[in-house]
């Protein structure tokens, strides 16, 4: 039986996260942890897709006027004589059947809590007119469908995509699950703030570059992202030290900060499209949340999908202050996961 899903059995899920043991022994592509990266290590993860508050609620209710329908047959003429549902109502069913068999209607949107149910329509029995909660917005998710519906029928349309990122598997399958372990794994085995981005197409499954922050009193901006996204401008264009320009003691001290940094930088060419951003398509694993300003390089470099272990509560830009990836008018989406580690 395989690791992932013996962890399945083992392991308890809720709707939003799942978990994976894991037993690694890879090397990882660090300096400073030749001996730990030896140590057979098990490892559960869990991961939580980070997404608009929004989708987590359930829908809000609001209050309109319903009546049942006295004779079924004239359910038709009743909804011609009727105004036009809203276009704020417009997710709603109009006409529901209720427990008792009989069919109940909208009439209109109540303004206000004392408005009082009256109207007069043929078909209509007006001594049933009521107040009923209904959902006051289209349900996005099936959750919210499901919650919705037991107060009034909506229509509704799944985001597939959004469905599987909900789901305790958020949509990946083993072999990818496999992957993420295996990264989180290397970015653990740093013990500091780490970067490391990872080319996950067919053709590549390689990690790019593993970066570390610079210390705050050498240079304060120099965050692990921000390393990590200079280093990929570098393996894009080659490598653009101008030598010749600095002095040679300078060189030096400058390669050596760089190089407590900069833990791995794929040797390889950056295959990216002409078209591409520094960080098209790929994936970034990170030790913390990143803070705003690294959020932000993220999100200019277009990376596909960011997975962090320990959450930021006074800088984090990715789920503790704000949610980046989830303002209405921001021109990239990437998806975000927390990965919760336990050994
Ligand atoms: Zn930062």
């Amino acid at each position: 039986m395989s690791a992932c899903k013996r962890s399945q059995e083992e392991t308890a899920t809720t709707a939003t996260t799942t978990n994976f043991k894991f037993v690694s022994t890879d090397s990882v592509n660090t300096k400073d942890n030749s001996t730990a990266s030896k140590r057979p290590r098990l490892m559960t993860i869990s991961l939580n897709a980070i997404v608009n508050d929004e989708l987590r609620m359930e829908v809000p209710l609001i209050p309109v006027t319903t009546g049942t329908i006295t004779e079924k047959k004239k359910a038709g003429k009743l909804m011609q004589l009727l105004p036009p549902m809203p276009p704020s109502l417009s997710h709603l069913k109009r006409i529901r059947c209720n427990e008792q068999g009989e069919l109940e209607i909208i009439i209109a949107e109540k303004k206000g809590e004392d408005e009082p149910c009256k109207c007069e329509f043929p078909g209509l029995e007006s001594s049933s007119l009521k107040t009923s909660l209904v959902a006051g917005k289209p349900p996005i998710t099936r959750d919210q469908f499901h919650h919705a519906g037991k107060f009034w029928p909506c229509n509704f349309h799944p985001d597939s995509s959004l469905e599987k990122l909900l789901t305790p598997y958020c949509g990946f399958n083993e072999e990818e699950i496999s992957v993420i372990q295996r990264n989180v794994n290397q970015v653990l085995e740093t013990e500091k703030q780490c970067c490391l981005i990872y080319d996950p197409h067919e053709d590549s499954k390689e990690v790019l570059v593993c970066t570390l922050g610079y210390d705050r009193d050498i240079h304060p901006l120099k965050h692990a992202v921000m390393v990590a996204v200079e280093e990929m401008g570098k393996l894009q264009l080659g490598e653009n030290v101008n030598v010749k320009k600095m002095e040679e003691e300078e060189y030096r001290q400058m390669q050596i900060l760089r190089s407590s940094v900069v833990l791995k930088s794929s040797s390889k060419r950056i295959r990216n499209e002409p078209r591409d951003y520094l960080c098209t398509g790929l994936d970034v694993y990170l030790s913390h949340e990143p803070c705003i300003m690294c959020s932000m390089a993220l999100l200019h470099s277009r990376v596909k999908r960011i997975f962090f272990i320990h959450p930021s509560p006074q800088v984090g830009g990715l789920m503790s202050v704000t949610k980046l990836h989830c303002l209405p008018r921001v021109n990239h989406r990437f998806k975000v996961f927390q990965v919760s580690v336990s050994s």
